[in-house]
């Protein structure tokens, strides 16, 4: 509604052109669909040009008839937006291509229904892609024992009371009813617009908010029942990681000490054993040594996510809980973190609940995917299956708001 009030005031005065800077980035796919719809129309009616700037190709070429490609302040290419998708020239436009989220499980999904293998056919130096598609491979080998859940939901259900200023409050159910599965090793996709409800079913997990119905078992154990000392234990376990780590990382600590303090919180080792240990972690995320004496605000997004892995994988976690631990990256950021996440998991014997609104990251991520509406499960499959098969309206428009999904793609 904020976004939609910027462009009526944009446009109230009839501008000839209208300059949309990353108007949607911040928004999940189907408002994302719903904004871009409502802009489109308005300014086809009013004659109005627009300026569309965006880091992802994919929606660009969707929404314009033109594209300019810039990188360090130069443009390297320009011409017609589906031209310059199919066939492009330079290589930074190659990995743009490449990287976009949204547009490359369609191209995984083509290869994969031509029975081709897309390295030989990725001559183009697009290595993000080869990254992207060798993530797909790895995850669905490392898809688990399925007889042994790490994670288990049974019906769980968390009740909020709201409160209205007056004495009672109302009751909002967030997450109803909710029952899932997590093989050890395997990644579970928990999607669906906001306020479906996952971040919730995430704190449920780590035991941040307390269920109202139902259990959660963590290794067959009902976390509820645990006492202060296990649920200690338990914590070592299960890291989390979240958006935006920016605002989750302390400004005033340097990434050492940001690093070390679930070591310290938890009284693991000697202080030397505890450096160690954080300079063991920080080569895992591919950080330099250098950057632990520095702040949060002096290093990138994609340096900061590294940063919070690194910080819950200190305490040799066997769950990390990433709640849209990609979604605020550019796409060649969002393509290496991604393919980070899938060396880690298979180097260390991890177990993902990996949550998202943006389903073109599923596909490179996930095995299996549980898609969320209003707290309630509508689908629950694997990840091919629900990209090639979706059995709900909801999930097939939660498919077809991926930007560039209609796109046909000279691959
Ligand atoms: P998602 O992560 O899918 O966007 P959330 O789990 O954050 O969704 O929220 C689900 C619903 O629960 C939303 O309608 C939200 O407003 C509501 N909600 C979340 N936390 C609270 C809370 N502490 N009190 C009341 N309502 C909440
Ligand atoms: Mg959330």
């Amino acid at each position: 509604m904020r976004q939609r009030v910027l462009i009526s005031i944009g446009l109230s005065s009839h501008p000839k052109l209208l300059i949309a800077d990353e108007p949607t980035s911040a928004l999940d796919v189907t408002v994302q669909k719903v904004i871009l719809d409502h802009l489109e129309s308005l300014t086809t009616e009013s004659n109005t040009a627009v300026i569309f700037i965006t880091h992802d190709l994919g929606l660009a070429a969707e929404r314009a008839e033109n594209l300019v490609v810039m990188h360090r302040g130069r443009i390297v290419e320009s011409g017609p937006a589906r031209e310059i998708l199919q066939d492009p020239q330079h290589p930074y436009t190659q990995r743009l291509v490449a990287a976009a989220p949204s547009l490359a499980s369609q191209r995984i999904q083509s290869a994969v229904s031509r029975g081709t293998s897309l390295d030989a056919e990725e001559t183009k130096g697009a290595d993000a892609s080869v990254d992207l598609v060798s993530v797909a491979e790895r995850t669905v080998e490392s898809a688990g024992d399925a007889s042994t859940p790490v994670i288990e939901f049974r019906d769980v259900t968390k009740v909020f009371k709201i409160r209205t200023g007056g004495p009672r409050s109302i009751p909002f159910t967030a997450v109803d009813n909710v029952s899932f599965q997590v093989p050890k090793g395997s990644t579970m996709a928990l999607v669906g617009e906001s306020g479906s409800g996952k971040s919730t079913a995430a704190k449920l997990l780590l035991r941040l908010e307390d269920i109202t119905s139902g259990s959660i078992h963590v290794d067959g154990k009902d976390v509820a029942k645990l006492g202060k000392q296990e649920l200690m234990r338990l914590r070592s376990k299960m890291q989390p990681v979240f958006q935006d780590p920016y605002g989750s990382l302390d400004p005033l600590h340097n990434i050492g000490n940001t690093i070390a303090e679930p070591l310290n919180v938890h009284k693991l080792g000697d202080a030397a054993s505890r450096k160690a240990r954080v300079r063991e972690v920080l080569e895992q995320v591919a950080l330099p040594e250098t950057v632990l004496t520095r702040y949060p605000n002096e290093l990138s997004g994609g340096q900061r996510q590294r940063v919070a892995i690194a910080r819950a994988l200190a305490l040799k976690p066997e769950i990390v809980v990433l709640d849209e631990a990609v979604s605020a990256l550019d796409v060649l950021v969002q393509a290496q973190v991604l393919n980070l996440l899938a060396e880690l998991q298979s180097e260390l014997d991890l177990t993902y609940l990996f949550i998202t609104h943006d389903l073109a990251v599923v596909r490179v991520i996930a095995d299996h995917v549980t898609v969320m509406q209003r707290g309630k499960v509508v689908e629950q499959s694997t990840v091919d299956e629900v990209f090639d098969n979706p059995k709900t309206e909801y999930t097939r428009e939660l498919l077809a708001a991926i930007p560039g999904a209609d796109i046909p793609l000279g691959v």
